[in-house]
């Protein structure tokens, strides 16, 4: 597969990074949690926007946590500093087109980015044109892309947020968009604060989502357990689970209920001994029947304290379960992170390799929030780019 040559790009990745020529979908990839820091900088001075630092390799590790000065609450403080410099149609379109470019530069071969409408207003943008801004990005990235060499279709999905009353709204912006400039509206997400923010106070987005067929994931699973998981599938009948990571804990060993920050070494721990009975409940049993995609985010979850190190995340406990996994960034930058480098980090803590991925990616394409013929299309594509790379 050919990736497009950018200079600087990507921005997360290493030198020679091994799978970047692994063909890639990306279905949980924050468009304001993964500006480069050149370009916020950049912006915040456009903008009139204080950021702490000014130089792009301290402010990029001040949004991972490796520096903690200034020190913030809440994730959503750094959320803050990045939707602010983006509440003008070029600087929201500009980050857009730099998200398509940095993704193909990854070997992204389709992307659904999500971002939340309603914080890109301040300014007094109206929604739509803020939606409509993106949709421009993307397709400027698309066609950087392509003269560049490389391939890329890129696709947004509008956020509501779970601390928010927006949701139903955010949810009619959804429909009224949904597949206007070229597709560019692929679905409908909810973000945001979960553990004391539950689902249940949004159906009625998701509800006027299912009855006018527009697709849609919900974030669950990350910061709250299994009866957060049972409420987004079984009252919002979400098609994906953004992370999902703690179903885990609708499991059983030996017949007590795991906890996320130990079931991996608690399961090890148990095979050692020669007994290690897992049983799925009936929330985790359903997800794995109807084949309800994760969109897990590894490194992310590690550094977000779901779990504590890449060690303990069930990812590769989840697939030998039956779950059907994919594989995601989640925020680059804040993350400091690219999908290659989730790759490398699966790959070197749990062993996976090409046929993991493989499958992994395949999953992915069956995920999108593509028509069936499109998803065939797209599976065909990757399925020669992985022959390409060598399976
Ligand atoms: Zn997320």
């Amino acid at each position: 597969m050919t990736l497009p040559d950018f200079d600087g790009y990507p921005r997360w990745s290493q030198p020679n990074e091994p799978y970047a020529a692994f063909p890639k979908v990306t279905l949980h990839d924050h468009l304001d949690g993964s500006l480069r820091p050149e370009t916020l900088i950049e912006l915040a001075a456009e903008h009139d926007v204080t950021l702490p630092y000014n130089d792009p390799e301290k402010l990029a590790s001040w949004f991972t946590g490796e520096i903690t000065e200034p020190t913030i609450n809440h994730w959503d403080e750094k959320f803050g500093l990045t939707t602010r410099v983006m509440q003008t149609e070029e600087s929201i379109a500009r980050v857009a087109r730099e998200w398509v470019r940095e993704a193909a530069a990854d070997g992204v071969i389709y992307g659904e980015t999500r971002w939340a409408p309603e914080k890109h207003i301040l300014g007094g943008l109206p929604l739509v044109v803020a939606v409509e801004a993106v949709a421009t990005g993307l397709q400027q990235g698309e066609a950087d892309v392509a003269a560049a060499g490389g391939h890329i279709r890129a696709r947004q999905l509008l956020c509501g947020m779970r601390s928010s009353t927006l949701s139903f709204e955010i949810a009619r912006l959804t429909v009224a968009t949904y597949g206007r400039w070229g597709d560019s509206v692929a679905g409908f997400d909810i973000a945001g604060p979960e553990d004391g923010f539950p689902i249940r106070h949004h159906l009625d987005a998701t509800e006027l989502l299912q009855r006018e067929g527009v697709p849609f994931t919900l974030h669950t699973g990350e910061a709250d357990g299994e009866h957060s998981v049972w409420e987004t599938v079984h009252l919002a009948h979400t098609l994906r689970l953004g992370h999902g990571t703690r179903v885990i804990e609708d499991v059983t060993l030996n017949g007590r209920p795991l906890n996320v920050r130990t079931a991996v070494k608690e399961v090890a721990a148990a095979r050692e001994a020669g007994r290690a009975e897992l049983e799925l409940g009936k929330t985790a049993q359903w997800v794995v029947d109807r084949r309800i995609p994760l969109e897990q985010c590894v490194t992310s979850n590690s550094k977000g304290g779901v779990v504590l190190g890449i060690d303990n995340h069930p990812i590769d406990l989840l697939r030998s379960l039956g779950f059907t996994v994919t594989i995601n960034p989640d925020n680059r930058g804040m993350s400091k992170t690219s999908i290659s480098q989730e790759f490398r980090r699966i790959e070197s803590q749990f062993g996976w390799g090409v046929p993991e991925f493989a499958e992994a990616e395949r999953a992915g394409v069956e995920a999108t929030f593509l028509s069936r013929t499109d998803r065939d299309a797209l599976r065909v594509q990757l399925d020669q780019s992985i022959a390409a790379f060598g399976e």
